[in-house]
């Protein structure tokens, strides 16, 4: 991949607030509680084997990937930590084993498959390998439900080719202090149905139920291990940790083109805005194939110039997008533009898209180049 500069669209992302918002998460950790971080999705849209190589050097315990390509690539990265792999489909059990990456088995189907697979490369093997057990606490998404446990305990008993390193589930709602009940039910659901598995198997193994917003409002149920997303990538629904959390990445673009148009004329494809009066306008080299939302367009949104808001107009393109720049003041072509970062916040775009921050983080697309300050 060619990796210098040719673009000025660009995805800036500060490596020291990264380690900053992870010395805020760690320091509301118990002593001895392990941490696994996130990285999947090329860690919410800030690259994969930079952050995974970043968190291996300032020794994260685990890292968390929803597919074996996404493991697979921090192992060619160079990444030796423990890999725990989501949602693994069985088409990937084979590549996994390969690559040394855990999985999260979350049903009988896929614990069979995968002890088969395992089989069948046995030999290589000297302990038992590695893997994950989800249980289902609630969310209703993936994972074994308690009425199933005492099969997979029978079917675990009789299989030495794995050994449980962990049991885990995942809280539906645990942001939200008006679902407090809920989050508590998952946790002391999910207790109950750990240690059952562990006095039936006779060994122990880690425990782990809590994301972001979790490790920040249930610090008691910190158990072995969480498992840390947004919040390491500077984002929280949690007012008070917020400003204790630095933004790590800024998307920004350049002005090519300015031009005036005189009312009655038109902007775009569609011809969408039709100008009142007499308008500025400016062409921004950022469109829908970089991840900007085409429902931004016509004024739902703005960016900021010299940071001043200049809305967007018209049907946003697949490689740029126009702007209104007729009140702003001293803007000129090639002036720096900000989708999100600085004084646009991700959660402010977040709202306007009427989504989450994690999709806006995430829907970045792979053209736009991440440059690591
Ligand atoms: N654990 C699991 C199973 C997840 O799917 C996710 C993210 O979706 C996380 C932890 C991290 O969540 P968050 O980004 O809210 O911290």
């Amino acid at each position: 991949v060619f990796q210098e500069k040719t673009h000025e669209t660009i995805l800036n992302i500060s490596l020291d607030n990264l380690i900053h918002n992870l010395n805020v998460y760690r320091s509301v950790l118990k002593p001895n509680v392990k941490l696994m971080v996130m990285v999947k999705a090329a860690a919410y849209g800030s690259g994969i084997t930079q952050i995974g190589n970043l968190l291996q050097a300032n020794d994260v315990d685990y890292l968390g990937v929803a597919y074996p390509d996404e493991g697979i690539n921090l192992r060619l990265a160079g990444v030796e930590l423990p890999i725990m792999v989501l949602s693994p489909e069985q088409s990937g059990y084979e590549a996994m084993i390969r690559f040394n990456l855990e999985p999260e088995i979350y049903n009988l189907r896929g614990f069979r498959a995968f002890t088969e697979k395992l089989k069948k490369s046995a030999s290589e093997f000297e302990n038992p390998y590695p893997i994950h057990i989800k249980v289902d606490t609630g969310m209703n998404r993936l994972g074994f439900e308690e009425h199933q446990i005492d099969e997979l305990i029978e079917q675990l008993r009789s299989e030495p080719s794995v050994r449980v390193t962990s049991v885990m589930s995942h809280l539906a709602v645990s942001e939200d202090p008006n679902e407090n009940d809920f989050t508590l039910g998952q946790i002391e659901k999910f207790e109950r149905i750990a240690q059952k598995l562990e006095k039936e198997l006779g060994y122990s193994f880690q425990k782990h139920i809590l994301n972001s917003s979790g490790i920040s409002r249930f610090p008691d149920a910190q158990f072995d291990m969480v498992r840390l997303g947004l919040g390491i990538y500077g984002v929280t629904g949690d007012k008070e940790l917020q400003p204790k959390l630095k933004h790590i990445s800024s998307l920004r673009s350049e002005i090519v083109q300015i031009r005036e148009i005189e009312a009655g004329e038109t902007v775009g494809y569609g011809r969408a805005e039709k100008a009142s009066k007499k308008m500025r306008i400016a062409t921004v080299s950022i469109g829908y194939a970089d991840g900007l939302d085409r429902r931004l367009g016509n004024r739902k949104a703005h960016m900021l110039i010299n940071n001043q808001p200049a809305p967007i107009i018209g049907n946003i393109c697949m490689d740029m997008c126009m702007l209104d720049i007729t009140d702003l003041t001293d803007v000129k072509e090639g002036d720096e533009v900000i989708v999100f970062g600085q004084n646009q916040t991700v959660q402010q775009l977040a709202k306007i898209m009427e989504t989450i921050p994690y999709e806006v983080l995430t829907s970045v697309s792979g053209r736009v180049k991440r440059v690591y300050l």
